[in-house]
């Protein structure tokens, strides 16, 4: 079964953008997946096909209509659609690479980008819109946060990723960073590869990377060491 994303979004032109090349671009073409793009504009009805409105209770910025915004979702997506509704939001659950692998476990996605500061709240209620974070910063929009979704989703599916066996050993996979990497030359401004990777036993070679994950993940994000993570 082939993996379908819809993104719904006020910038289409920003798709395929990276997804259109090496890994995941090749995957497009080969039919491994497939993205379709709609946008939201289409569905206003008004002259000027407006999409936003000023925030009730007044304040600075504008706001995604809930009625517009919907009508886009219900000719993408209809109730018996088995794929997950994600809303691209700084207010979300934060991207793990669990939820990655359980998306690309799945039929496809949902995407709606935001724009301006945001959409109302009705329709993510009405449509069942769960909010996805890539990170506690703030993006323009959602399109560079669906890109990344996508990205990290897209080169899990069956057959994308050359070498199957290179996704199982990366950060995350194990609950902590990946270890340092070398290759040729074996001397590079005065500094040598660390012996043991030379050395040919590959039982000391992967204690030796495990300890550096380790230590890494000390030293960097010792929150992922705690329980529960
Ligand atoms: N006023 C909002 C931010 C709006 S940014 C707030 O303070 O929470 C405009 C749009 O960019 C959002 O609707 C969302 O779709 C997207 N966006 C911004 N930052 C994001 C992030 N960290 N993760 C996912 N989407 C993000």
């Amino acid at each position: 079964m082939m993996f379908r994303a819809s993104v719904l979004t006020l910038y289409p032109e920003m798709f395929p953008g990276a997804l259109g090349l090496s890994l995941a671009g090749r995957a497009l073409e080969a039919g491994t997946w497939a993205l379709d793009v709609t946008q939201i504009r289409d569905f206003a009805t008004d002259r000027h096909r407006t999409v936003d409105d000023t925030p009730a209770g007044g304040g600075a910025g504008m706001v995604m209509r809930a009625d517009i915004l919907a009508r886009a979702i219900d000719q993408v997506s209809t109730p018996d659609d088995p794929r997950p509704r994600l809303l691209m939001s700084p207010r979300g659950r934060p991207l793990t690479q669990a939820r990655v692998r359980d998306l690309a476990a799945g039929a496809g996605i949902v995407i709606i980008c935001g724009r301006f500061e945001g959409v109302d709240q009705r329709v993510i209620e009405a449509r069942n819109l769960e909010e996805v974070s890539v990170g506690d910063y703030i993006l323009s929009g959602g399109e560079p946060a669906a890109l990344v979704l996508l990205d990290a989703v897209v080169r899990l599916l069956p057959g994308v990723m050359g070498n199957s066996e290179s996704g199982l050993h990366e950060s995350f996979e194990h609950g902590l960073l990946e270890h340092p990497h070398y290759t040729r030359p074996q001397e590079f401004e005065g500094r040598s590869i660390p012996e043991i990777l030379t050395s040919g036993n590959h039982a000391r070679i992967a204690a030796w990377r495990r300890e550096q994950a380790e230590k890494l993940t000390r030293e960097r994000r010792p929150d992922l060491l705690e329980p529960g993570q």
